[in-house]
Order: C-alpha cells, then structure tokens, then sequence
C-alpha cells in the first residue's frame, strides 16, 4: 500500500499515475509495473462487487466479443488467464469452426485453424484481469475516486500529478497526487483535449466517422434442449440490402447474450415485442426463431454511441512531458467490428516498447514520441472499421476516394469468393481477428482468383 503524499513539489520519479480502471486502464497499469516502482490506477466508479455491471462501463451489457490478437496478447500479459475464463464457465470458440455467420451472401463454410478464445461477459473478463493485476504488491487502485485535474510544473512543461475528488464519503481526503508518468485512460469523454487547452497546448484535431450504428441486446438463458453443432451466430447488415443485423455470443454459466444492430439510425428497439420483430427482420430470422423460444434474463439495453473517434495527438507540435493517453480516450472505434480491447493491448504494448527505449535513448519528447508510434499502430484498425461503416450512404464524416472505393470492390470479390474457399475465408478470418495485416488478403495467389473473378457474375446478395 503506498502512502498518499500531497506533496507535489518534486515529481515521484517511481510513481506512475493511470486514470480510468477500465480495459486500456488496466493493460496500461499492467506493463507500467514493469517500469515504475509504483502504479496507483484511479476510477470513478466504485468496484466492490467484481462481476456487477458498473455506470462507466455501459457496453458490459452488451456483446464483447475478445478477438484471437487480443486474447493472445492478455494471455502474454496475464498468463493463465484463458484457463481462468473456462475455469469461470466461458466456452472455448474456435471462431471458424463454431461459428455461424452469414456474410455477404451464403452462410461461410466452416473449418478448423487455430484462431480459437473464450467467450464471456465483458464483466467477468474485466473481474478476472483487475483480479490478477491486484495481486502486484506494486499496483494500488483507487476506486470512487475521479481525477479533476492535471497538476503541472509552473511553465506547464510538464504534468506531473494529478487532481482527485473523492466520490465516497468515508475515502481518505488526499486531494492531490504527484507522479512521473500519468496516463489518461478514461474513454471516449477524456478531459484531456480541454486540460491541454486550459494549459496553453493545442487540443488534439479529431476525425470523427459515424454510422449511427445502434445497439439493443438481452441476455438469455441457453435453452437446456437445443441440439446446435454451433456455438455462436452473426447475421451480418448488409449496405444495400438490410441494414439490421444481430449476434448470438455465448458467454459463462450457459447463458447468450444477443445484440441486435441497425446502421444509419434504423436503431433496434428496446421493448420485448419491438426487439422480436426487429430479430424477425434480419437477412434471416434464425436469432428470431432461437429467441422466441429462449428465457430472457435482463431487461434489453440500448446504446448508440458508436461513432469511430480519433484524437490525432500524433498531429501535435507540443505537447507536456509527463502525459500520454491511450485506449478510447484516443481512438474509440464503431463496436461491432469488435476491436476495442484488443486495441487497448497492443496500444499498451506500444507504451511498454516505448518505456523500455526510454531507458537508452533521451526522455526528450517522451509523449509525443508515444502519439506518434501509437498513430502508426491505430491506423490498421482505423481503416478496417471506417472502411466498413465508409459504404453506408448514410454515414457521416466518410469520403471514401477512388483508391477506397477500389479496394471495396476488391474486397467485396474477396468476400464472396471465400463462401466456396474454406482456405480463404481463414485467411479472411485472420485478418478481422487482428492476427495478420490486411495486406494478407492481397497475397498474389488470392489477387489471381479476385482477377479471374472479374469475367464471372457474382451473385452478392440474400
Ligand atoms: C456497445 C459497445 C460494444 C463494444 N463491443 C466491443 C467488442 O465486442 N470487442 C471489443 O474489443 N471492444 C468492444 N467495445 C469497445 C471496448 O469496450 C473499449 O474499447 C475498451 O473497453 C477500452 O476502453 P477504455 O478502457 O479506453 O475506456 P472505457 O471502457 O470507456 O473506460 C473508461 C474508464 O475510465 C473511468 N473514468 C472516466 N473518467 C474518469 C476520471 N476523470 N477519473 C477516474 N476514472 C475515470 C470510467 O469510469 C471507466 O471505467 C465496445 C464498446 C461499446 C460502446
């Protein structure tokens, strides 16, 4: 337990300060206990029951699906954690083989490849990571407890504390804490853009690229009868076709959670007979005709903040020592390409790599530095999610250019030829799971047979 020193005027050298103790918050303290003597990870939010469904987390209610890259990554972080997820009851998916998903036309074909993980509640992913973080005698987190401010040197050179408001009545009243490195980890409402105002700095330029994607899930329990060789299905939307789609996610103790999609405002409903009907009116009613059999567990939860949002502070020309950010509170992407988490680690693995070059190279220019190899790592699932949300007319922010719209329809070819190619659609699989760059998909063998296409009708639709 580190003690809470008010003293502000030196910096604490060994003291690294995270804010917000969600995802990028806790992968973030994670490898800073590698390089600082001491972490104190600060949340707003009260965690005394581990597995509740917390206000600065709403999408826990919500399908979280943790994509292969991603589950590799916390693996390395976390070792054993994969075994205490199944150990907890989440269900092992091998996400081309278990996996039913109706894509651009036809169901995908299935087969075996070794992009498997866990499936489960946002809530018992996040539990078990703060679980295995705590046990760092190093790491101290502080719950109900918000950080107001920055504290900063007198020319505002440097951060290097911050400001606290205590939200719990019986908390110690230490107000301000001072530290060598802070990390804004709070999310899509970072207060960082106006801190850096108020402290003479430009805020960050933003790009903001809007589907007007809404959400509506439920969670329900898995009927005891069902036979399925399937463990979990997507209904994909599909630009000029249906813009609903839905997901059937399978997470522990036997249980579904299903969320249901529409693009371009089209936004799911949220009572019971709404929410059936809409499942009804997919591409296909398979979620429909599994729902209105199974038991609801929840209320349904909607949500519709899904705007793909960066916050270039890459583009800055200065920027104070001491600060940097990472997760949502940088770039937070539409959801339903499922790239978040598995962002928020690579992300703190691009602060770990840039920590260790600390220790050899100058410090000068530490946060910018991070922003700028940060960027370079965004600017992969960046266009993959834009890209995407891009082919909606209804889209707001996008202007896709003659290059873009050409990689679409490459892309599109691509999808449809992989519904006869089990060896296609992996390597497709591959690249949405995060394990191998975009640029797989433009291997010489697959540009032969989107080339060869060109001369053949392709049926596109359903
Ligand atoms: C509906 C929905 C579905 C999603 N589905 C997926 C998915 O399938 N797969 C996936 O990988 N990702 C998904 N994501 C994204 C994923 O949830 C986030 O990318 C991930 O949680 C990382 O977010 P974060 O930690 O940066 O921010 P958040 O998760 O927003 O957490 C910010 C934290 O900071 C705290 N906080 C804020 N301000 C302060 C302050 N001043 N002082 C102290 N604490 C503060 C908040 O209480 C909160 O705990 C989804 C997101 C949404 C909205």
């Amino acid at each position: 337990m580190i003690s809470l020193v008010a003293d502000t005027s030196v910096d604490s050298p060994r003291r690294a300060i995270v804010i917000g103790g969600s995802m990028a918050g806790l992968l973030a303290a994670r490898v800073l206990i590698d390089h600082f003597a001491e972490v104190v990870l600060i949340e707003r939010d009260g965690v005394s029951d581990p597995l509740a469904t917390r206000p600065g987390v709403p999408q826990s209610q919500h399908v979280h699906v943790l994509l292969t890259q991603g589950q590799r990554l916390l693996e390395q972080l976390f070792p054993g954690l994969a075994a205490a997820l199944t150990a907890a009851g989440a269900p092992t998916v091998e996400w081309t083989a278990d996996w039913l998903m109706l894509g651009a036309g036809k169901w995908l074909p299935r087969c075996s490849s070794d992009l498997s993980g866990r499936t489960c509640s946002r809530t018992l992913l996040e539990g078990l990571i703060r679980q295995r973080l705590l046990a760092s005698p190093k790491l101290t987190l502080l719950t109900g407890c918000q950080v107001e401010g920055l504290l900063t040197t007198k020319e505002n050179q440097r951060v290097n504390g911050v400001q606290l408001h205590w939200r719990t009545p019986d908390a110690a009243s230490v107000p301000l804490l001072s530290a060598a490195l802070v990390v804004d980890a709070s999310g899509r409402n970072s207060a960082l853009p106006s801190w850096l105002t108020q402290m003479g700095y430009d805020a960050p330029p933003e790009t903001m690229i809007n589907a007007f994607l809404g959400y509506a899930s439920r969670w329900y329990e898995r009927p005891k009868s069902l036979e399925a060789d399937w463990q979990g299905i997507t209904v994909a939307a599909l630009e000029g076709v249906n813009s609903r789609g839905g997901v059937l996610y399978p997470i522990e103790n036997d249980r579904w959670i299903v969320t249901l999609g529409g693009v371009g405002h089209d936004y799911p409903p949220t009572d019971e007979t709404g929410f059936l009907a809409f499942a009804r009116s997919l591409r296909v009613p398979i979620l429909y005709d599994l729902l209105k059999e199974a038991q609801p567990l929840s209320p349904i939860y909607s949500y519709r903040r899904t705007e793909n949002r960066w916050r270039h502070y890459e583009r800055l020309h200065h920027m104070p020592e001491g600060i940097v950010a990472l997760g949502d509170a940088v770039c937070a992407f539409n959801p339903v390409y499922g790239q978040g988490m598995t962002t928020a680690a690579l992300s703190a693995m691009t602060l770990d790599r840039c920590l260790k070059q600390v220790q050899t190279q100058t410090r000068n220019h530490f946060s910018l530095r991070f922003h700028k190899q940060l960027a370079r790592q965004l600017k992969t699932p960046w266009l993959m999610a834009t890209g995407e949300d891009g082919r909606w007319s209804t889209t707001k922010g996008a202007q896709p250019g003659r290059r873009e719209r050409l990689m679409q329809k490459y892309f599109d070819r691509v999808t449809v030829l992989m519904q006869d190619s089990p060896a296609l659609m992996k390597t497709f699989a591959e690249v949405v799971h995060m394990v191998k760059p975009p640029t797989a998909l433009l291997a010489p063998g697959i540009v032969l047979q989107v080339l060869a296409s060109y001369g053949k009708r392709i049926p596109n639709t359903n």
